[in-house]
């Protein structure tokens, strides 16, 4: 069992204030899961603990670690959230509830919807430490999964895979994103899991040997240009990313020269660019395999140096060079610039050794990708204004980045809000449907098929029926009812939010002229590409 003194042991930079409640978090939460039992007879504290070390390992702040201590005692009726927000305040009963929100969006396995889902657990997480301890959560759940009944393994497996590694990816927390993978991989295809263990295994040990004899070459021959204060280690591929690129390669491992990477990590930009240099002057470079992803970063933020080259020890070694800060933000991704506010603004001193704009302006792009139309504020014809909302998080990530990069641009792209002009539902069997912001069961029924909307006759949601007028919300569940004798009218029209729906209706109504739509979806019929 994870002790206190262990998770506090990750912390970094905690004051006695933050021991203290972190403290008072473990016990609390000790006693009110007292007696309940995992799957595998363990006490249920046990994931609570372990959540909680993950995050500290993430350098997490004391209420997200607390959180993660308390994020299923709500829900399991232990504590009452009145209870919860007395003892440790609004902010922790906030990830509280939100972490317990994000837990009833679940996958069936509809991998076409699985884009949707990613977006609208992002959307859902309305703070992004929400999202991370869902994945710290997650992460144990995975590491625990041999004990939960068999029909369940698959999903969840599944659920881990498709949905919660692409948002680690996509946060930019590489670590969090292999070891989903890796936990998933061997329940959703144990054949392949083996296969690409079996490949690794058989790689390394050709290698191992090669490799550190490369490694000790290099150490050297850096400390000879006076580079003594660096790190390298081996890296292992991922399983399940080999998985995904021995499919891409047709399972020829000759081709694939990353399986095993040497990494060497270095302290400024100039050491990476002068250890690039010499590792090209050791070895010959495979020509088309040289990377710059510090100058051209990966749209989750990735930046290393990597290249490929032919030693004389170990064969064709791919070799990645980055620097500390990279390193980190390569592992911890949105999370390090969470612990960096904590660690009381350092970002001058860390700034030194990033590129400023380049990193701001490109990183967490796909955080900007979900936010297409731009927030502003626009005037209703009687006068009234409507001012778009930027989620907090999405805000707070905006001004972390200001003060990191100033850069306007990024600012202005975060100001783009996606959010508050989507609403995402579900169909019965789970699948989630992604639809502009009001719309209605009208636009529900065609997106899903012409004949469904054509032949509408009534509509639930939540299992409760409803009028066509209807706007649906987050995460509610619409279900359709289809008679043949049913037909759209030219009601349907002004109630109708998607220009698809308000065009098969045209159809089916026999106009061949589109009608002028009501003038208040006007601003959004012009705009509308579903
Ligand atoms: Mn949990």
């Amino acid at each position: 069992m994870t002790t206190v003194k262990e998770i506090i042991g990750e912390m970094t930079g905690a004051t006695p204030e933050d021991t203290t409640f972190v403290e008072k978090a473990y016990e609390y939460s000790k006693k009110a899961h007292e007696g309940q039992v995992r799957y595998s007879g363990e006490p249920y504290f046990v994931h609570a603990a372990a959540t909680a070390k993950i995050l500290a390992e993430y350098g997490m702040d004391a209420t997200t670690i607390a959180a993660g201590l308390l994020h299923d005692a709500v829900e399991d009726k232990r504590v009452s959230r009145e209870e919860m927000e007395k003892e440790f305040g609004k902010e922790l009963l906030f990830i509280v509830d939100g972490v317990t929100k994000l837990g009833t969006h679940k996958y069936r396995g509809a991998e076409r919807h699985a884009e949707s889902l990613r977006r609208l657990l992002v959307a859902t997480a309305s703070d992004i430490r929400v999202l991370i301890v869902k994945l710290a959560d997650r992460k144990h759940n995975m590491q625990t999964l041999e004990h939960v009944p068999e029909h369940k393994r698959r999903r969840i497996a599944l659920e881990t895979l498709e949905i919660y590694a692409p948002i680690a990816d996509r946060l930019g927390m590489g670590k969090m994103k292999s070891n989903l993978e890796d936990l998933a991989f061997p329940y959703v295809d144990p054949d392949a899991a083996s296969h690409a263990a079996e490949v690794r295994k058989l790689k390394t040990q050709e290698t191992e040997d090669g490799l550190a004899k490369v490694q000790k070459e290099l150490k050297q021959e850096l400390a000879k240009k006076g580079l003594t204060k660096f790190h390298s280690d081996i890296r292992m591929k991922g399983l399940w990313s080999l998985h995904q690129k021995l499919k891409r390669k047709h399972d020829d491992i000759n081709v694939i020269h990353d399986i095993a990477a040497l990494r060497i990590v270095v302290p400024t930009i100039e050491d990476c660019y002068a250890t690039l240099g010499l590792v090209h002057a050791l070895y010959r470079p495979l020509p088309g395999e040289f990377k710059d992803y510090i100058a051209f970063p990966k749209p989750n933020g990735y930046q290393s140096l990597h290249t490929t080259v032919v030693t004389p020890e170990a064969g064709i070694v791919e070799i990645q060079i980055r620097t500390e800060e990279m390193h980190r933000r390569a592992m911890f991704g949105i999370a390090s610039h969470m612990s960096y506010k904590q660690l009381g603004k350092n970002i001058e001193k860390l700034g030194k050794n990033v590129q400023k704009s380049r990193f701001s302006a490109l990183s967490f792009s796909w955080v900007r990708s979900l936010i297409p139309s731009l927030m502003k504020i626009s005037k209703k014809e009687n006068g009234e204004k409507t001012v778009t909302k930027v989620p907090p998080w999405l805000a707070e990530l905006a001004e972390a980045h200001t003060d990191i990069a100033g850069s306007e641009e990024f600012v202005e792209g975060l100001k783009e809000d996606f959010f508050s002009h989507r609403v995402f539902v579900f169909t019965p069997n789970g699948d989630v449907i992604d639809l502009p912001a009001e719309s209605t069961p009208i636009d529900f029924a065609y997106a899903i098929h012409s004949d469904l909307g054509d032949h509408l006759q009534g509509a639930k949601v939540n299992g409760k029926m409803v009028s066509f007028e209807t706007k649906l919300g987050n995460g509610e569940v619409v279900e359709i009812l289809r008679r043949d004798s049913a037909h759209p009218s030219t009601k349907w029209l002004e109630v109708a939010r998607t220009s698809l729906a308000r065009r098969h209706i045209r159809t089916a109504l026999g106009m061949t002229e589109p009608t002028k739509p009501a003038r208040r979806h006007h601003r959004h019929a012009a705009k509308n590409k579903s």
